[in-house]
Order: C-alpha cells, then structure tokens, then sequence
C-alpha cells in the first residue's frame, strides 16, 4: 500500500473529484448532481463472535450509494484495512458503474474488518453468516433491494452461505436465490461469473488496442494484443483471469507483483505456472527464470506497453505515478489509481482505462446470474413453456444490455441449456465493446480528453434521467 494516512478518505476523495471533473460537462441542476454524487444509507454493525472459545467483536458495514434503481449493487469485502470512506469510496464506483454497462441497479457495498488469510474456515463461516444475518435482520438486503456480491477477500464461498443464511432467516421466500450473486453453480449461480469480471477488463484492453485514434501519438503500435507486455499486481480473481485472457490473445505477461514482491521476465512468464507455484510455495517469488523483485512497488516502474494493476485502491499515487513508464493502465482493481496521480499519467502522456467502465463485466454478469434466479427455476427440469418464457428473460437481459440481437445460434444455445458459459461470454462482449464506443463517442462529442472523466459523464447523464423521469419523492 501507498503510506499509510487514512486511506479510505484519500480513495473517497479521489471518487468525489473524479465526479466534479465529470460533473462540469453536465447540464441537470446543482441539486440533482448533489444526489447523484452522496451516499444514500450507511449502516455500521459490530457483533461477537466466538474464536477458540475467546470472543472477539467484529465490525461491519453495508453502504448504499444509490436507489434510483433497485436492487442496489455490489460486493462484500473481507480486509482489515475496511473503513467507513473506502466502502463509500466502492459503493459509490458501483452505481457508476452499472449505469457504465446499463446494468439497472443502485450501487452499494459491503465491508467486514477481518483478515480472510489468518481467519479459520469455520471463523470466515461464522463472520459472514452473523454478518448476513444482521443484514437481514434490518431488511436491508434481498432479491429487490440490496444484492451483494463477491469483492476482495470473498468469493463464491461465502455467497453460498450468504445465500443459505438468508433462505434459512427468510424461508419459503419466492426468489430468495436472488439476494447475492457470484454464488457456486450449483447453488444457483450462473456459469461464466467467476472469471467474468478479468474477461471484461481482457476485452476492454483488447478494445483499446483497436482503437487508433484513441493510442495516436501515445507511443504504442494499437492493433492486437500479440506481443504486448504486460505487468499485473495481483493475482487474484480479476488479475489471474485478466492477465491468463489475455495470455491466451498473444500477450506476454512480463511481470507480475503481489503482496510478497513480484517476478519479471521480459520475454513472458506462464500465468497458470506462475499462479501454481503461488499456491504450492505461499509466495510469487523464485519463479523458474525471472528475476525477484523483493519491493514489489518497484515492478509497477518497469518498462512495459500496459500496467494492469488489479489489486486494491491507491496503489499508484503521487510518489510513484511520475516513474510509472506503461503506454497504458488498465484498473482492473477499483480506485488504483488516485486523482493527483493521474494527472501526473494524462500529463505523460498515458492512457488509462477507468475501473469503472474496464471492472464492469462482475456486475454485468451478476446481472445475468440475478435474472437467472427470479425466474427461480433450474433449466432443464420445468415444463418447457415456462423453461422457455425464463430463457426469453435471459435474452432480453442479454440483448438490452448488449444493445445487440443475439444470434440464431446463440438462441440454439441458449435454448439447449446446454452452452451457458458461451452464451455469457457473448453478453459481456458485446456490453463491454457497446460500452467502450458509447464513453468514446462522449469524449468527442464533449471533447473530454480523458476517458474517465469521459465514463463519469456517460453515467451520470444517465442517471440523471432516471432521476428527472421518477421525479422527487414525497
Ligand atoms: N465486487 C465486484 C465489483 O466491484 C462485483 C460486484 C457485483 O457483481 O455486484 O464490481
């Protein structure tokens, strides 16, 4: 992490003046902007719990950012480092967010002050049930109102028990699979929603690459992704799908820098190799022919064509951003990049592809997951009318989405049940690449140089019209 002075505000403050930046190209009124830009609820809970017969108290906190569309959005994150600004900081990314990919939901997000790595399975189990529970217990979430989601520290393990927590406290409840997303396939999760959100960032940095006149004069031949270089920090769920996508397209991946120092190698090292040694050795260093880095900041410096940092927020700041030499930065994290840091990046003359827009493909498949589940149906065992009338639900999310009419063939998948990682691989393509043109079009129309400031505007015009359209309450 950047020195350490309060992160989360530093983070919450770099969202706000990202969102003025934006706000300035807008024509709603001063009012609606402040709506836009505040956190709706803010509920902060501290429970016990009992680890090796000592009790310790855990605290949490569930943001809302936004209701102008239900349910609210986004993912639980288990960090010691969780404080009040940065879940802020996150709920307020996700309602731009989902407004980025047309995805129709509020933002949120959720925190619990625990380390995932030191805790026992059975004290994760424990915290992320009573966590739930007192989630619950206060109405504030379910299937229509607050959806979470994996994030940083959690994954489909704990949906399941967020899940089975909520069906236990709300049993019989119709849709009750619906209240989280990222759950396990077979409990009602969606195929394709583990890597979905690192194939999103793979096909917004493939989008960029196309792009000539956005890479004009950056120093870097676009095209393809053959032959790019790249370093990641972190190889986590985005990091490792990111990086492995893109891989697989002809990129070589010639750093990577997690917690405990990183690796180099400039002709390409093997992501899967790379990410089994992790898991065998408990460390990414002394991986077969690259060279250590024991400061794993000092990775981010090198020389590479794209810089994918995807692993927490601040991590390039106003004492590194003028030493970071990548031609591109690609947020596969949330908030990687803080606002005085990337001044120094526009200045240089760096593109950066804003986590809003390029982390967006999570969201968008939860999306698809939620839809799945108020149909409330598993595929292939109903009646087939009402199988197809769930499948036509799916489609339409698809396409509206997507802006784009899916194809006979992918209809045949989708009606065969049998292709659903394919069909949702499809979804998200086409939502990342319509998204991509729609903030390009807004940088020229507005004539925005950057693309961030680009993304604010696009969502916030966005939301802005639900706002107008649904008028003041009461
Ligand atoms: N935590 C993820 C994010 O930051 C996913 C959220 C979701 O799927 O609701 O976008």
């Amino acid at each position: 992490m950047a020195e350490n002075q309060n992160e989360g505000s530093k983070f919450l403050n770099s969202v706000h003046r990202y969102f003025d930046n934006a706000a300035q190209y807008s024509s709603l009124s001063p009012g609606i902007l402040a709506q836009i830009k505040v956190c709706n609820s803010v509920y902060k809970v501290s429970f016990p719990i009992e680890v090796d017969g000592k009790i310790e108290v855990v605290e949490g906190i569930r943001v809302q950012h936004s209701h102008h569309k239900l349910p609210s959005k986004g993912g639980i994150r288990f960090s010691m480092q969780v404080d009040e600004d940065e879940v802020k900081a996150l709920a307020t990314l996700m309602t731009f967010k989902c407004a980025v990919v047309d995805v129709p939901f509020g933002g949120a997000k959720g925190g619990v002050k625990i380390n995932p790595r030191t805790s026992s399975v059975k004290t994760l189990e424990k915290v992320t049930r009573r966590y739930a529970a007192e989630l619950i217990k206060k109405n504030l979430i379910g299937p229509g109102m607050d959806v979470p989601a994996p994030d940083y520290g959690t994954g489909s393990r704990e949906m399941a028990w967020i899940a089975d927590t909520y069906q236990a406290l709300k049993y019989g409840e119709t849709n009750a699979l619906g209240c989280v997303t990222g759950k396990p396939v077979g409990q009602g999760g969606i195929r394709g929603r583990a890597e979905a959100t690192g194939l999103g960032v793979y096909f917004g940095i493939r989008e960029a690459l196309a792009d000539a006149e956005l890479l004009q004069g950056k120093g870097l031949e676009g095209g393809t992704m053959e032959g790019k270089r790249i370093i990641v920090q972190g190889l986590g769920n985005v990091g490792y799908h990111a990086a492995w996508f893109c891989q697989k397209d002809g990129a070589l991946i010639t750093g990577i820098a997690e917690r405990e120092g990183g690796i180099y190698n400039p002709d390409g090292i093997d992501v899967e190799e790379a990410f089994k040694h992790r898991n065998q050795t408990g460390s990414i260093l002394n991986f077969k022919n690259c060279k250590n880095f024991e400061n794993t900041f000092d990775l981010l410096e090198m020389e590479c064509d794209i810089l994918l940092p995807a692993a927490l927020e601040n991590q390039i700041h106003i004492g590194n951003a003028a030493n970071i030499k990548a031609k591109i930065v690609a947020e596969g994290a949330n908030g990687p990049v803080t606002q005085e840091a990337e001044e120094i990046l526009l200045k240089n003359n760096i593109v950066i592809l804003p986590d809003l827009y390029l982390n967006a493909g999570g969201v968008t498949v939860s999306y698809f997951e939620w839809l799945k589940n108020l149909s409330n149906v598993r595929f292939g065992r109903m009646g087939k009318r009402a199988e197809e009338a769930s499948y036509k639900r799916l489609v339409n999310a698809i396409e509206s989405t997507s802006g784009k009419n899916m194809t006979a063939q992918e209809k045949a998948i989708l009606t065969k049940g049998s292709d659903e990682v394919n069909l949702v691989r499809s979804g998200l393509e086409d939502t990342m690449i319509n998204a991509y043109h729609e903030i390009r079009d807004t940088m020229r129309q507005k004539n925005i140089p950057d693309m961030r400031t680009a993304a604010f505007l696009t969502a916030i015009e966005k939301i802005g019209v639900s706002y107008e359209a649904l008028g003041i309450f009461p």
